[in-house]
């Protein structure tokens, strides 16, 4: 059955191959040897065997995934991307703050890092090193003009705004720039869609449900040295230290939602792994922008160089045929186009799982719709 393609922001398209497998291994999983343990993944405990031959699996095939170094740990927790907003500071805020209080700066570049500037103040002072906010969060303020405090512990961005359709293409290095604080991504949506540089990052966190996964599995990895700095305040399931010392089981984990990511992983690994996930993403994000920049009847107003290759917002100049553009895209079988609400238009989210096929059909209906609309 050819599904239709769903461009959702997330929770996402999924690869139907996983989907498959899982179906077939609800009631009953096998091992690697295909030895049926009688029960679903569900169903495990999460200390017992066969669930952890699962974890480990998981963890070490995105090791190998994001090339993420020795001395970094990986740990799958709850609580998605908001709720790291209060458990970075949680942990991170004091690192340079001797006994006084932690600080961090943060770079504002759409809602996604507005959101963890705001809560990061319930736990420390915080600052907004730059902002494009005055440009309707359209670019990406030059590194050279942030103005960064010789207290912070660390600095904050939202390597993707998965709203405003803005991407690092490169992660700023905080050295260079004269920093001591260790640099923090939220790399929620555009994780696994390409490298990334561990030499300049103290942490990286995620939600799993754009490119890893079912919703309720939160990635983090972080550098070992980071761990043990604590507040008094941060609850214990969310102490990176305990939830590291503990393999990520000081309480339960999301089992399910592991057990998925880990056959994403693994599909993954079939694809090419990263590297060969970047190049498809390039040429999908070129063909969609080509597509929109054509002619002017849809538009993009992001600075090029800012572009995410996951989350393409455009707009048609008629804004009038905005539900006859996505009434016309479901009948073609193209799914979850309409864009984030505060910002209106549309948003196409072409994250791993949406194929080359994918985004040259939306281009196809793309045309047609101007053609018969224009
Ligand atoms: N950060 C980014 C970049 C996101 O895209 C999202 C979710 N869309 C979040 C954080 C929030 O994640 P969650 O809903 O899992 O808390």
């Amino acid at each position: 059955m050819q599904r239709p393609y769903n461009f959702s922001a997330g929770p996402a398209a999924m690869p139907a191959e996983v989907l498959e497998q899982a179906a077939a291994e609800m009631l009953n999983w096998p091992d690697s040897q295909g030895r049926l343990s009688g029960m679903g993944v569900m169903e495990m405990s999460h200390r017992g065997k066969e669930f952890q031959s699962i974890y480990e699996a998981a963890e070490a095939d995105l090791r190998e995934l994001l090339a993420v170094p020795a001395n970094f740990k990986i740990l799958f927790m709850q609580g998605g991307g908001l709720a790291e907003n209060a458990i970075v500071p949680l942990n991170l805020s004091g690192l340079r703050a001797g006994n006084g209080q932690g600080a961090a700066d943060f770079v504002l570049t759409g809602s996604w890092s507005e959101k963890s500037f705001k809560e990061s103040g319930k736990y420390c002072s915080n600052h907004i090193a730059a902002s494009s906010k005055a440009d309707g969060f359209t670019a990406i303020p030059p590194a050279a003009s942030w103005e960064l405090r010789d207290n912070a512990s660390y600095v904050h961005i939202c390597s993707n705004e998965t709203i405003h359709g803005i991407e690092f293409q490169s992660l700023p290095d905080l050295k260079a720039l004269g920093s001591q604080a260790e640099l923090v991504i939220d790399f929620s949506s555009h994780v696994a869609s390409r490298p990334v540089d561990w030499s300049r990052v103290g942490l990286a966190f995620g939600g799993a449900q754009k490119n890893l996964g079912p919703a309720g599995l939160t990635l983090v990895v972080v550098r070992e040295d980071l761990l043990g700095h604590a507040l008094s305040i941060c609850p214990s399931a969310f102490d990176y230290k305990t939830v590291a010392d503990n393999g990520s089981m000081y309480n339960t984990p999301p089992t399910y939602s592991i057990y998925i990511a880990g056959l994403v992983f693994k599909w993954l690994k079939r694809q090419g792994g990263v590297a060969a996930m970047e190049a498809r993403n390039i040429a999908k994000a070129e063909l969609l922008y080509g597509a929109i920049d054509a002619t002017g009847f849809y538009m993009n107003g992001v600075a090029r160089n800012a572009r995410s290759r996951m989350n393409v917002p455009f707009f048609l100049r008629n804004e009038s045929l905005n539900d006859a553009f996505l009434a016309g895209a479901k009948e073609a079988g193209l799914l979850q186009l309409k864009g984030h609400k505060s910002v209106g238009g549309m948003r196409a989210s072409i994250y791993n799982a949406i194929p080359l096929e994918g985004v040259q059909a939306l281009v196809q209906y793309m045309q047609e719709f101007e053609r018969t609309h224009g």
